[in-house]
This record gives C-alpha cells, sequence and structure tokens, in this order.
C-alpha cells in the first residue's frame, strides 16, 4: 500500500543514470533503460506495469533518496 517509499541510491549513480537514461519502475523498483530523465509512466519491463519513470522525474516526486556512497 505504501508503495511510494523512495529508492535509495548513490548521487554518482543518479548522476550515471542521468547521463544514461536510466529510470526505475515504482513496481516492483527494477531498474530500467531507455528512459529519458522526465520520462513519465513507461511500461516496465519486468513486471509490465506502467510505473517507469525516469531519474529527475523520481527525484523531483520525491521517489528517490540519496544513500551515501560509502554505505555498505
Ligand atoms: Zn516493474
Amino acid at each position: 500500500m505504501d508503495k511510494t517509499r523512495p529508492i535509495e541510491i548513490t548521487e554518482a549513480l543518479y548522476a550515471e543514470l542521468n547521463e544514461s537514461c536510466g529510470g526505475f519502475c515504482i513496481e516492483c523498483r527494477d531498474q530500467a533503460y531507455g528512459v529519458e530523465p522526465d520520462a513519465r509512466r513507461y511500461r516496465c519491463e519486468n513486471c509490465g506495469a506502467d510505473a517507469v519513470y525516469g531519474v529527475e522525474e523520481l527525484l523531483i516526486r520525491g521517489l528517490i533518496e540519496f544513500a551515501e556512497d560509502a554505505a555498505e
């Protein structure tokens, strides 16, 4: 029900995904590719939901939180 728990990534990964058009599915939290940073509701190849968002869009919506780079 509370499926909008933020996805934790490092700032380095965020920058990389922004450059390489990466995104995340907010349903299954799978990483997706070929997604513009401001993409919304793309089809997820993993779970089939229209729930893939670009990283910039996720950040605006508060669905990405930055983790410590050194966190294990
Ligand atoms: Zn999915």
